[in-house]
């Protein structure tokens, strides 16, 4: 089969024109950087387990009508999606205080916050990704005021069902990150969830012990990543059976 095109490369995945029109592969990969690329590193065998973490998510979101880009996992590091224009965006929810919410306002990490935060990034690596607000969004036509409240109506939704999803697997979900874009199809556009959610976008901490299991085990140099991310697959119930290793050859379907 001829290679694939590379359309993009990010800090984590990779994306390559898909096989048919509108599609893509999204690829991951084991690279780690925190602090804008500042600090950078490899966690075997993450883009495996993200890739299987991200399609559960996804796949439970969709079975609550939540719209998303995933198709199907392809195998153990790519899947299928929907190409979309993304959203230059990155929206945060908060529900526990944590990472630059808490050195920002000096709120202690691990204080519950009064209710939900959501927060909006502008996506830039030039800039740092800033913080911004709706304002900046609708006046710079980031997204349109009726694509902002698609947005906070799929972002609390998914925040209510992802809280209650890792609590019956003891994870506290305190906070994460989702990316969405827009899904042209025939005359129709929806905004619908892209990206990935997997343990480097969203802080899950152990409901009993608040010991950390993502990726600020890598940021804070605090060991065992991979086994923190492997945990996490672990409790969701879609541990790969080989474990995270890459394998080659026919063991590579799942
Ligand atoms: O660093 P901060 O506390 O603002 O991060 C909030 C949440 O957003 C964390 O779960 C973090 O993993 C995620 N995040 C991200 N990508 C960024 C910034 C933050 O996934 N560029």
């Amino acid at each position: 089969m001829a290679r694939r095109r590379q359309l993009y490369e990010g800090k984590a995945k990779i994306l390559f024109e898909g096989p048919e029109p509108g599609t893509l592969v999204q690829y991951f990969k084991d690279d780690a950087t925190a602090f804008n690329a500042q600090k950078k590193g490899t966690i075997t065998g993450k883009g495996v387990l993200n890739n299987r973490i991200s399609e559960f998510l996804m796949t439970k979101l969709a079975e609550i009508n939540i719209p998303t880009h995933f198709i199907r996992r392809l195998n153990m590091r790519e899947q299928l999606i929907k190409e979309v224009e993304i959203i230059p965006v990155e929206v945060v929810v908060r529900n526990v205080a944590a990472g630059s919410l808490s050195s920002r306002l000096g709120i202690p990490e691990g204080t519950r916050l009064p209710r939900s935060i959501i927060e909006y990034y502008y996506k830039n690596d030039q800039l740092n990704d800033p913080m911004v607000a709706e304002e900046h969004i609708t006046a710079f036509g980031w997204a349109t005021p009726p694509d902002m409240d698609d947005i906070v109506h799929l972002t609390l939704r998914i925040n209510d069902f992802l809280t209650g999803l890792f609590l019956g697997v003891g994870i506290t979900l305190v906070d994460f990150k989702v990316e969405f874009g827009r899904l042209y199809e025939n005359e129709d556009m929806r905004i619908v969830l892209a990206d990935e959610i997997s343990p480097d976008n969203c802080r899950l901490w152990d409901a009993k012990t608040n010991e950390k299991m993502d990726k600020d085990r890598f940021r804070r140099d605090l060991g065992k990543i991979e086994e923190a991310y492997q945990e996490v697959a672990r409790r969701l119930g879609i541990l790969p059976e080989a474990g995270s290793r890459d394998l080659k050859g026919p063991e590579m379907m799942q």
